[in-house]
């Protein structure tokens, strides 16, 4: 009888721990700032308006535990490919904390995993630039069955960015990269040499530095809330929905990404922001026309500081800035719901909150 009770207890504690640890995670990993460059990683989505809403921090991504521990557990392969990959004869450089930070202008950054300096077995000679990625099983088998290019294209996009970059940070000729995958379920790697296409290279970093840059939100990849793309995408109730942007700069109709790579801000005089202000915003906020699809811009009552919305919600004007009510409190009071509604709606415009 003593024993089944230890059994009883001790699931209970195991499943606590594991509770307590994605907790852990939970809070942890959520409260890092988002990245304030757009990211090789992600620059052959195949939509501009993802890839323009996440530089712009729209909304926090954010993830449960278990994901960040996922996450975490692909970052440490790194260490244990590029331990494999010495061991067997190859020179590597600018690996783990030591990555390279290649800033191609205009927003627009990547850090591969590493360098090959010499080794590689079909060519060792050759430079070529690292890429370690981990995979489930059904992705794993996807990917020996159709080959990186046409199984992750983000990752050939990325790959492609990065052996760009690299020739040009360094000064040497990067024509390859080395691909290595690992499968997370049975620990089965996969190798591929992937050939540099330049014309391509470029033309994705150019497409990410325009979306970095431009001041408009690029249009929809669909309309349909079902496309397949849209259906997991972290904004598709701003697409296809309703759903409001997070207060910081990069919402703000002010702010600009400006091509040297600075950001400003128009009712400052162009003054560059610092990062940390940009995380916060500022009461002159004011909510940038794209991210408020439903609301309609009154350009003959806005001023050069604040904007006009007519709010359906609202059922009336507001004046958005700091001649009128901030960002925050008009986001409240549409969220707060249509008793408020009214009692909003019968006061004379601009609202006093
Ligand atoms: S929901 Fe669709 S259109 Fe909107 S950002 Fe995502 S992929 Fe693009
Ligand atoms: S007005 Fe304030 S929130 Fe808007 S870009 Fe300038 S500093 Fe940022």
């Amino acid at each position: 009888m003593a024993g089944l009770e230890q059994k009883i207890d001790l699931s209970i504690n195991i499943s606590k721990t594991a509770e307590l640890i994605d907790d852990s995670w939970f809070w942890k990993g959520n409260s890092e700032p988002p990245r304030d460059y757009l990211g090789v990683s992600s620059i052959g989505h195949a939509c501009p308006r993802y890839l323009w809403l996440n530089f712009r921090w729209f909304s926090h991504d954010i993830h449960e535990g278990r994901m960040l521990r996922l996450f975490r557990r692909g970052h440490r392969e790194e260490e244990t490919v590029v331990e494999d990959l010495s061991a067997i004869g190859l020179k590597l450089d600018y690996v783990l904390d030591n990555q390279l930070n290649i800033d191609f202008g205009s927003h627009v950054k990547g850090h591969p995993d590493g360098l090959i300096l010499s080794g590689v077995y079909e060519a060792p000679k050759a430079f070529h630039s690292l890429e370690i990625k981990t995979h489930n099983l059904k992705s794993f088998t996807e990917l020996e069955s159709k080959g990186v290019q046409e199984a992750k294209p983000m990752h050939y996009a990325q790959m492609q960015c990065e052996m760009l970059g690299t020739s040009l940070m360094l000064r040497i000729d990067v024509q390859r990269a080395l691909y290595v995958a690992v499968c997370k379920d049975d620990d089965r790697m996969y190798t591929e040499r992937v050939r540099l296409d330049r014309k391509y290279a470029e033309h994705l970093v150019k497409r990410g530095q325009d979306i970095a840059t431009s001041d408009y939100i690029p249009s929809s990849l669909s309309d349909d809330p079902d496309f397949f793309l849209c259906q997991f995408c972290r904004f598709h109730d701003f697409c296809h929905g309703c759903s409001y942007p997070d207060i910081n700069c990069r919402t703000c109709s002010h702010f600009t990404a400006e091509k040297n790579g600075r950001c400003t801000c128009a009712c400052y005089g162009g003054k560059e922001i610092p990062l940390e202000v940009q995380r916060k915003g500022c009461e002159c906020h004011v909510i940038h026309p794209d991210l408020v699809p439903g609301w309609e811009l009154r350009k003959n009552r806005s001023t050069d500081d604040s904007a006009c919305y007519f709010i359906p919600q609202l059922e009336g004007e507001v004046l958005n800035g700091w001649e009128g009510n901030s960002s925050s409190e008009i986001l409240s009071a549409v969220r707060r719901g249509e008793s408020d509604i009214k009692a909003i709606s019968a006061q004379s415009s601009p609202i006093n909150f």
